[in-house]
């Protein structure tokens, strides 16, 4: 999971680039870069936090009005290298600038054609740049000989179409990305499933004329003047062209798919994603589960429900509104440590859970306490939580995961651990239960938590992607995923 943007602007792109990486840094803190263009490339990348990798004299270097960012979250293949921090960037044809979010399934098989038939170059193991070489040589090709700025806007985009078609059936797995063609304008491809989200904004100016914007979610949209204009949808090319001029096309229809986990877990509760709102699907996953649980325990309640900080509060607010029981943040999370989830070693996450929760000791003692969380992963969190609900005088631990049983890895660029390493994945239920260490478990249910994505929105999801949770993975050539079955 990582974050991208690309901005067509009229003024100079890199600050507000810049403000876009910070409300996507949610989505990755491993690494960034960003890429400008005037009558050149401009390229800072670094890795890091966003805030750390970029100074004023890189700022001011980054000259020109249109530019695409990334902030990385390592997936497979990319972990903490620097070469190969996006955007990414080649010179054939015309100079292109690549940021994708997304892991491609069928990775080798490309490469081998990248390599072999198409004779580019690669310079790194990123199936990122792998896709920006397939997607350069196949417009290099369609373009033919002739110079690229003979070309109208409209025959480059019919070109560019052509381009992204066979790019599209060419590659199994997710692919959001943006690209910055020099001297032709900006680019948004989404491939045909549609599973890592891309979101478009637009702002006019005074004078009428309109700057654009794409991002993986639209949480920069109102800070920076940009109205939301919809989501890219599943295997469209959008094409701004250097007079400002939108050209976009659906060129392959296929199951609208889109990753569940980003309303469970990754999107920030602002976004509006699919035309789902992130912060009300969670509302409707915390009510699905107190319905739930009210069928499975009729008669116990809790005195308190407590969020396993933070993405779950608005999960525990509805659960608890549910129950007709109290909600109380009673575990106090630090907000400048990172996420236990994206930590390398489980050793550093171990150590962490007490290090960046604290418990409200008035809000646990002497109290039957319901913890929601979001998910449970590992399970390591979720049983140092109750631990220290125990230590601080809670007189019974119950525990509910707003999300099922994460039961498999993730193809599509979510960092999740191997099968051995998910405990749902080698355990009962029972026996998570025991091992967390809780005297109550439950889990949402797949229906409950589809239902909740689903429920309202003015969408176009067919049935969004569940496969880590035990629903079918899009692409069948499991044996060339690069993550571990
Ligand atoms: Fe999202 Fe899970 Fe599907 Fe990956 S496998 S895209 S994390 S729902």
């Amino acid at each position: 999971m990582c974050g991208i943007t690309g901005i067509y602007s009229h003024d100079l792109v890199a600050p507000e680039l810049y403000d876009s990486l910070i409300q996507l840094q949610h989505r990755g803190q491993d690494a960034a870069g960003i890429i400008t263009c005037n009558e050149q490339l401009h390229v800072k990348r670094g890795m890091g936090l966003v805030q750390d990798i970029f100074e004023q004299r890189h700022m001011d270097r980054l000259k020109g009005s249109i530019g695409i960012a990334h902030t990385r979250y390592p997936t497979s293949g990319s972990k903490h290298s620097s070469e190969e921090v996006q955007p990414m960037w080649t010179s054939v044809p015309n100079g292109i600038a690549f940021a994708h979010n997304g892991n491609i399934v069928n990775y080798g098989e490309l490469r081998a054609e990248v390599l072999g038939e198409r004779k580019r170059y690669l310079n790194t193991e990123s199936d990122s740049e792998m896709l920006m070489q397939l997607f350069a040589d196949e417009l290099f090709r369609q373009m033919g000989a002739g110079p690229a700025e003979d070309i109208s806007d409209g025959d480059f985009f019919e070109v560019l179409c052509r381009s992204s078609d066979v790019l599209y059936s060419k590659m199994q797995g997710a692919m959001s990305a943006v690209m910055l063609i020099k001297d032709r304008g900006l680019v948004a491809l989404r491939d045909p499933h549609g599973i890592r989200p891309l979101v478009q904004g637009e702002r006019v100016l005074p004078d009428g004329t309109v700057d654009h914007i794409f991002a993986s979610e639209d949480t920069m949209f109102y800070m920076l003047g940009y109205r939301r204009v919809g989501d890219v949808a599943p295997g469209e090319a959008v094409f701004i062209s250097s007079d400002r001029k939108v050209y976009r096309r659906r060129l392959q229809q296929k199951t609208f798919t889109p990753c569940i986990f980003e309303y469970v877990y990754f999107a920030r509760p602002d976004a509006m994603l699919n035309n789902v709102n992130v912060y009300r699907s969670r509302l409707r996953m915390g009510q699905n589960l107190g319905k739930q649980w009210l069928r499975r325990y009729p008669d116990i309640r809790p005195d308190v429900i407590i969020p396993a900080p933070s993405t779950s509060n608005t999960m525990a607010l509805s659960m608890a509104k549910e129950l007709g029981v109290k909600y109380s943040e009673g575990l106090y999370k630090n907000p400048f440590i990172g996420r236990t989830f994206i930590m390398p070693s489980q050793q550093q996450r171990r150590q962490s859970v007490r290090y960046k929760l604290s418990p409200q000791e008035l809000e646990i003692r002497s109290k039957d306490v319901l913890i929601v969380d979001d998910s449970i992963v590992r399970g390591t969190t979720s049983r140092e939580i109750t631990r220290m609900l125990r230590e601080f005088g809670a007189r019974k631990v119950y525990f509910a995961s707003a999300c099922p049983p994460v039961l498999k890895p993730c193809c599509y660029g979510v960092d999740m651990p191997t099968s051995e390493e998910l405990i749902a994945s080698n355990m009962s239920e029972e026996e998570i239960r025991i091992h967390l260490e809780a005297d109550l478990l439950i889990y949402q249910s797949m229906e409950g938590l589809i239902e909740a994505v689903t429920r309202k929105g003015n969408h176009q999801i067919d049935s969004p992607c569940c496969a880590c949770l035990g629903g079918s993975y899009i692409h069948t050539q499991k044996e060339q995923c690069s993550c571990a079955f």
